[in-house]
């Protein structure tokens, strides 16, 4: 049997992480593990730590660290994560990469690589006003750069499309300014462990996803 892999997407809000996670699970099957998504299913269901999160997404401000942490390593832990994952979202901060570290480190595995989606802000903010999201799967589309057959509709399972309430443009202004002060330092601590595999994110979908898996499939599993 081969070591788990894990691959940890780092980029910034609307980069295109959640629409190359699906296309990498396709190609390499590995498990999509996306904090924002298990946030929002946690709010959909109206659980405790839901509550507790929406207030700080409706701002654009980081969930803390300790209920984020807990939340992703016990999802890490799942069945479903035994041959590895692929983190989207996840860590966001250098505390959260530490965690990260060392409860990996606990079982005898490190993350293998860690792809930067990197795209100008001007982009990003094009993509978020756009963006609509499965309400059923969370499927990410976008009105013109990415569009489902029917507007409104999942190709997948033709669940109704909605924007999200943090994708208004003055909660996207402060999520790009917490990007670039608390998650941009990531870069360079990835950079130091060697990991780090920088992506033009600003091309094409599929153009993206084939530089990804060139990059990756170059990368001996760790
Ligand atoms: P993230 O998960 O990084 O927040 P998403 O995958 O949800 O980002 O993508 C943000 C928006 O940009 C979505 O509307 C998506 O359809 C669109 N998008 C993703 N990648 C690209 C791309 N390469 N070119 C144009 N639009 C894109
Ligand atoms: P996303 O779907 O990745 O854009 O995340 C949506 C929101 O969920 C963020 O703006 C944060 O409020 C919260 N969130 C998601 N992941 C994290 C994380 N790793 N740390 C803290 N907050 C997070
Ligand atoms: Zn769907």
């Amino acid at each position: 049997m081969t070591s788990p892999r894990y691959v940890v997407l780092v980029g910034p809000p609307a980069s295109g992480k959640g629409t190359q996670a699906v296309r990498l699970h396709e190609a390499l099957g590995l498990t999509h593990v996306a904090s924002g998504d298990l946030f929002r299913e946690n709010i959909r269901n109206e659980t405790a730590l839901g509550m507790q999160a929406k207030s700080y997404m409706d701002r654009g401000d980081l969930v803390p660290d300790d209920v984020t942490i807990a939340m992703v390593l016990d999802r890490l832990s799942h069945p479903d994560c035994a041959a590895g994952a692929l983190l989207d979202g996840f860590p966001r901060t250098l505390a959260q990469a530490q965690a990260l570290d060392a409860a990996l480190g606990a079982q005898g595995h490190a993350i293998g690589a860690v792809p930067y989606v990197a795209v100008p802000d001007e982009v990003l903010i094009e993509r978020v006003s756009g963006r609509r999201l499965c309400r059923t799967c969370g499927a990410s589309y976008h009105v013109t750069f990415n569009p489902p057959h029917t507007p409104g509709v999942c190709d997948v399972d033709g669940g109704e499309l909605y924007q999200r309430d943090d994708d208004r443009p003055e909660t996207v202004r402060t999520r790009l300014k917490v990007y670039h002060d608390l998650t941009s330092p990531l870069i360079d601590y990835y950079h130091e462990k060697g990991v780090l595999i920088q992506i033009d994110g600003d091309q094409p979908i599929d153009r993206v996803t084939e530089d990804l898996l060139e990059a990756l499939r170059s990368v001996k599993e760790g």
